[in-house]
């Protein structure tokens, strides 16, 4: 008899056809392990990153420049679904620049991205920060400090993804969903239709993609519907102690909210400034 190829399907009938697929589950572990995408030109600053991260027992892939970076990006998408977990995005890069990797990254996937910056880039932050990215960290930065945002946005991307899959496998079943911190799963209101199982936004009948941290940050808003939250109130919630930098960020993450859901940015009716204070919805 011939040795049955790994993978391949017997001829011999079902049974044997089941164990097969059940032996896969051994790479269960290996799968599991977060990957990470750094995107950096410098090795004097990739090579110590990528053993940093290594021996906190991420898997770290480097791309020399932002067109490597796009097409890893991309192979790494064709092999697994979700392809990386997290995306460390240096700006300043040959080739392709780094805002321009993440506007396309972003335009496929809802990927966590930070970005890495000189202190004196502070118009690419705001690029970076406009065109999808999540967060950033000025270089030189603290390991302490990478390595906090890095474990944040991987938990907060690995909690919205585990209740979509729940919302997919059964959906409108929640009785099985015991968290007390669970929210209300969609909230709908003005025309605006958020559905925090399934990580969709429904702008007047139109589905509009969405980055983690601006969808937090507008189911926030719509769960206060009504109710000022102030600066803090929503830095705190969204970003907490990870939120190293001034407010800008808030500032940027409003605005993409406004651009996604008000019918004129500019003059925004739903996202609201309350000045001094904070924002409020409705
Ligand atoms: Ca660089």
């Amino acid at each position: 008899m011939n040795q049955p190829e790994a993978g391949k399907l017997s001829m011999h009938g079902s049974d044997i056809d089941k164990q097969e697929v059940g032996s896969s589950d051994a790479n269960t572990e290996e799968l599991s392990k977060p990957r990470i995408l750094l995107v950096e030109d410098e090795d004097s600053i990739a090579d110590p990153l990528a053993f940093l991260l290594g021996r906190e027992r991420y898997e770290v892939e480097i791309a020399e420049n932002g067109r490597v970076a796009l097409e890893m990006f991309e192979a790494a998408r064709a092999r697994a679904e979700d392809g990386y977990d997290l995306i460390l995005l240096d700006l300043m890069l040959p080739e392709v620049s780094g805002t321009e990797v993440c506007r396309r990254v972003r335009e496929k996937s809802r990927v966590p991205i930070i970005m890495l910056t000189a202190k004196d880039t502070e118009l690419d932050i705001v690029v970076g920060l406009e065109r999808g990215a999540d967060d950033y960290i000025t270089k030189p930065y603290s390991t302490r400090e990478l390595l906090a945002r890095v474990r944040a946005l991987l938990r907060r991307s690995t909690t919205s993804t585990s209740a979509g899959t729940l919302a997919a496998a059964s959906p409108g079943a929640t009785r099985d969903t015991q968290n007390t911190e669970e929210r209300q799963a969609v909230l709908d209101t003005h025309g605006i239709r958020l559905d925090t199982g399934r990580h969709e936004l429904h702008v007047r009948g139109m589905t509009t993609p969405v980055p983690l941290r601006e969808f937090e940050l507008l189911a926030y808003l719509m769960e206060n519907e009504g109710r000022v939250l102030t600066r803090a109130q929503l830095i705190d919630r969204i970003w907490g102690s990870d939120y190293f930098g001034d407010t800008k960020t808030l500032d940027v993450h409003i605005k993409r909210i406004r651009e996604r859901i008000e019918e004129t940015p500019k003059d925004p009716k739903l996202v609201r400034t309350v000045r001094g204070v904070g924002y409020r919805f409705g």
